[in-house]
């Protein structure tokens, strides 16, 4: 197996990943990062929940590093577009993340908030702009930000780009960037007319492809039990009860909603463990570890603090409360079903969770079946 220091990644960044928990690189990894760090243009077939993130922004870093300049006032090095505010947000946060022993300035920028701390935040020039196209757009016309200095542009989730209208937008961004500099693009389908769009964007570049999260997604078998919020606990408590054995994975929305389930669970008789923001390394590593070791047969977690974690033998996954992010549903299910073994992910879902529940099905394209709540402790079994 390829490892993270064979990629040729420096000490900086692989310090960075193994804070984040992460061992070993995923299939898109291993092939993006080699042809990123050499300057190479990319297009790659990826869907979210792949490591995708990582496998440009982490070479990125690299390069950016390699060769320290200033950026240009209301200008930036790097440009990353995204079709929506929440996979910007997300996109920014992994380079802060894995750039943190690197020192590089990045900035996120998207509509429906105010221009003017977007504005600040660009006067200075920064290393990493990851922007949605209409905003960036508006912004371009105020003249607050240029393009005429970017080395490097990411373009992601090409085909989603397509669905939401900005492909017009996008080739006006990218009329106005200098022709010499390193493109990446990425879309989980290629379309005729976003091949066209690579086309024309891309020189001669290197082709990478994985196969799509849907079929890991495919491996899990999905369920949802309607619940009110009240009657969460004790369902999950009926459903803990009667399952034979196994890890399970409980995802909770905050990092309260975590810990209210561990007392919860702990006062019913059922060792269970958190892991959150709000908890210190060592409280982390030793929750970590009596959930590896079987002492703690639930771990209790929030979407950000379960990034990185990669335990195997995780039977079930349980949303206590859904994500309001669609895909961190296809990541936390990813978390079972590891290795080409079977998993079971059971959602609860609230009257005021039923619009994230539909965003969910629109994404994995599959409608989740109804699972009767279980009665009470003991008569409830989860599919072992
Ligand atoms: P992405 O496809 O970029 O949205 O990433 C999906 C998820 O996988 C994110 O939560 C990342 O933090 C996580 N991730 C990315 N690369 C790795 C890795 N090599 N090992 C473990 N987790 C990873």
């Amino acid at each position: 197996m390829t490892s993270f220091e064979q990629l040729g990644l420096e000490p900086a960044l692989l310090r960075a990943l193994a804070t984040e928990g992460y061992t070993a690189p995923t299939p898109i990894q291993v092939q993006a990062i080699p042809f990123v760090l050499a300057g190479r243009d990319v297009q790659g077939i990826a869907q979210t929940g792949t490591g995708k993130t990582a496998a440009f922004a982490l070479p990125i870093l690299q390069r950016l590093a390699a060769d320290r300049r200033q950026p240009p006032r209301g200008g930036c090095r790097v440009l990353v577009l995204s079709p929506t505010r929440e996979l910007a947000s997300q996109i920014a946060d992994s380079f802060r993340a894995y750039g943190a022993n690197i020192g590089c300035r990045v900035t996120v920028m998207f509509g429906g908030v105010p221009k003017g701390k977007q504005v600040r935040a660009m006067e200075r020039g920064v290393d990493v702009l990851v922007a949605t196209p209409g905003r960036l757009l508006d912004h371009m016309q105020d003249r607050t930000v240029r393009l005429d200095h970017v080395e490097i542009l990411v373009l992601d989730e090409a085909d989603h780009m397509l669905d939401l209208g900005f492909i017009v937008p996008i080739k006006k961004i990218v009329a106005t960037m200098p022709s010499r500099r390193q493109t990446l693009f990425f879309s989980a389908t290629m379309p005729d007319e976003i091949g066209k769009l690579a086309g024309g964007m891309l020189r001669d570049p290197a082709h990478v492809a994985v196969a799509p999260v849907a079929t890991t997604v495919e491996r899990v078998e999905q369920a949802v039990i309607f619940a009110d919020q009240a009657q969460k606990r004790h369902t999950l408590f009926a459903l803990l009860s009667g399952q034979a054995d196994g890890r399970t994975l409980v995802f909770t929305r905050t990092k309260h909603g975590a810990d209210r389930v561990v007392r919860h669970l702990e006062e019913s008789g059922l060792p269970a463990a958190a892991i959150h923001g709000n908890k210190s390394q060592g409280q982390r590593e030793r929750a970590l570890a009596a959930f590896k070791s079987g002492e703690a047969r639930v771990l209790v977690a929030t979407d950000i603090a379960a990034r990185g974690i990669d335990v195997d033998g995780v039977k079930h996954v349980i949303n206590f409360d859904l994500p309001n992010v669609p895909e961190s549903y296809v990541h936390r299910i990813g978390r079972t079903a590891r290795a080409g073994r079977d998993g079971m992910a059971i959602s609860f879902c609230a009257p005021d969770e039923r619009a994230f529940l539909k965003d969910i099905e629109k994404l994995i394209r599959t409608q989740v079946p109804v699972m009767a709540a279980p009665a009470g402790p003991g008569r409830a079994r989860m599919a072992a």
